[in-house]
């Protein structure tokens, strides 16, 4: 958490007259929507307006939280989006660590006299004027929680607050499942169902969403899942003639990696994905126990996120990436 000094401080700077602008990670997924729809409803409930900057679109299935819609998507306003971060008082970094997790917003930030604050769960953070960085914490919403507690406004916890912090700690904790998921994560739960947070209600809206290309494109990677190193590690794929042919949506293919760490025995998993329109591969790791995906794609694959959970990009093509990546974990004995 912030020191109390650092609390002060930021209290202090949480007024009407300031701008405030809230600001998340490129593919904003549930805890990148839910942490920063969560905090703009606490400051809401404060009497303080702020903006929520998203860089590209997110998908439909996160677009029933409350002021979903209401989110400035940089990619198709970019001058208003660019005007609110260059004119911000006071911007809010959430659920990413680094600048060049933000996309063409990456720049606009480092340039912004605002002063900035980080609240967020990834590995190895960079510098901000204020940093709350937790890699213990399963979601960034979990920390927007502990943020309130720490500024003891307990009681504005509203209905519209809770059902973002909930969705984002749904989302990134799949279901109250992975490892970091502690008593206090299902505390602070609790708390939220009380303020008015409807467990049925959320999965339904955030999960019961499939579409049938989803499901098909489901049906196809799943009928060719390889499994390597010595039946320990998954790899899946997509090309981008095949999200053509199913007629691909933002969204569509989240969470299809954790389906190769389902696996009996197996210990990681790789999907590999074609961009639809640039000439990159977007590939999502997820691991168990020990085995570190954060360090293994940063070291080989441009990328980073959590020891469990972690993204990258290649340049390579689909065939050449898939090559190297089982080259390098033959290398280094995953
Ligand atoms: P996903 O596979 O769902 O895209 O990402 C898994 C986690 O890794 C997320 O927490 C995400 O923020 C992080 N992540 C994804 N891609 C990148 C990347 O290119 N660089 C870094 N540093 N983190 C990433
Ligand atoms: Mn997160």
């Amino acid at each position: 958490m912030f020191t109390p000094a650092e609390l002060l401080e930021i209290n202090a700077l949480l007024t009407p007259e300031n701008k405030i602008v809230i600001l998340t990670h490129y593919n904003p997924d549930g805890d990148a929507v839910g942490s920063s729809l969560g905090l703009k409803h606490y400051l809401k409930a404060k009497g303080i307006h702020a903006e929520v900057v998203v860089p590209n679109d997110f998908p439909k299935f996160l677009k029933w939280m409350p002021d979903a819609k209401k989110n400035i998507i940089a990619e198709y306003k970019r001058k208003y989006a660019f005007d609110l971060v260059n004119d911000a008082d006071v911007i809010f970094c959430l659920d990413f660590n680094s600048p060049s997790r933000i996309g063409l917003v990456g720049e606009w930030l480092t340039n912004a006299k605002a002063k900035k604050i980080l609240i967020d769960h990834h590995q190895q953070p960079e510098a901000f004027d204020y940093v709350y960085s937790d890699t213990v914490i399963p979601a960034t919403s979990q920390m927007i929680y502990h943020f309130i507690e720490a500024m003891e406004d307990e009681k504005l916890v509203n209905q519209d607050i809770a059902e973002c912090l909930y969705t984002g700690i749904m989302t990134d904790t799949g279901g109250f499942r992975f490892r970091s998921t502690s008593a206090t994560t299902h505390r602070i739960i609790a708390n939220l169902i009380e303020k008015g947070a409807d467990p049925a209600l959320i999965t339904s809206n955030t999960w019961d969403t499939n579409t049938v290309s989803r499901l098909h494109l489901l049906a196809l990677i799943l009928g060719r899942i390889e499994v390597v190193c010595n039946e320990r590690v998954a790899v899946l794929y997509l090309t981008r003639e095949e999200l053509k042919e199913y007629g691909f949506q933002k969204g569509d293919t989240e969470g299809f990696v954790n389906y190769g760490l389902s696996i009996l025995g197996v210990k990681m998993a790789a999907f590999f994905m074609e961009d639809l329109y640039e000439d990159f591969i977007k590939i999502s790791f997820r691991s168990k126990d020990d085995i570190d995906v954060n360090q293994f794609s940063r070291k080989y694959f441009n990328g980073g996120g959590h020891i469990n959970a972690a993204g990258g990009k290649s340049y390579e093509s689909l065939a050449d990436t898939i090559t190297t990546f089982k080259k390098k974990i033959e290398e280094d004995q995953l």
